[in-house]
């Protein structure tokens, strides 16, 4: 029998990277994770079969592991990162903030159950510092489904992740309103090209060539 292929969740005692290892445990795959502490959380994990690491070590990380998730607040000095790189893994963030501009536009990202959009399942794939930007773009959008209160008009969020230091947006929408749609999401992830991805600030901002290609100030530069 094959065995199965491993997630490792960096900071899984949180509300929604806990909920993460939950769906991977439903859908047929091993789930570790690490956090700085025990709790609440972590022991109902454990014994749902997760095995649960209590501080950050190289030697957390299973060989079977294809993907690491790591919660905002873990820096790019973590061990469990480094070694994730070093073996060429796929790292992606999770963060903690999304529920609140979720709620704020729930038709503009509706989630679906069972997860149809790789939104359902990652939420935002980029750093805190472009929250501001998603937003003030959400409440665009909204605007436009407001002023065309109907069922033929509607946007759903199907992907909203950095590639490339930039933000890229992808969307289902109505066939009348698309080029206004497609007008505000341009702008914007144009404009995530100036905003630091972690912090946010506008100023000292660059992309990085070597390595990774993101957006960051140049303060984030340095602990990320
Ligand atoms: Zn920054």
């Amino acid at each position: 029998m094959k065995e199965k292929q491993n997630i490792h969740i960096i900071g899984i005692g949180g509300i929604g990277t806990s909920a993460l290892a939950r769906w991977f445990l439903a859908n047929n795959y091993k789930v570790s994770g690490s956090d700085i502490c025990e709790s609440e959380i972590t022991e109902d994990l454990k014994k749902i079969g997760v095995s649960i690491y209590v501080g950050h070590k190289t030697s957390n990380l299973n060989r079977k592991t294809i993907l690491v998730i790591h919660s905002a607040a873990i820096s790019g000095e973590n061990p469990e990162i480094k070694i994730a790189k070093k073996l060429k893994i796929d790292i992606k963030s999770y963060s903690q903030t999304i529920g609140r501009i979720i709620k704020k536009y729930p038709k503009i990202f509706k989630k679906n159950k069972p997860a149809q959009e790789p939104f359902d399942l990652w939420g935002f794939e980029s750093l805190d510092g472009w929250h501001d930007l998603i937003d003030i773009t959400a409440a665009k959008i909204q605007q436009v489904l407001d002023k065309n209160n109907n069922k033929d008009c509607y946007f759903y969020t199907v992907q909203n992740k950095q590639k490339l230091s930039t933000m890229r947006w992808y969307f289902e929408s109505d066939d009348i309103n698309r080029k206004t749609f497609e007008e505000i999401i341009n702008k914007a992830e144009k404009e995530s090209g100036s905003i630091c991805e972690n912090c946010g600030t506008k100023e000292n901002v660059s992309q990085n060539k070597r390595g990774y290609i993101l957006t960051l100030c140049n303060a984030c530069r340095k602990i990320t």
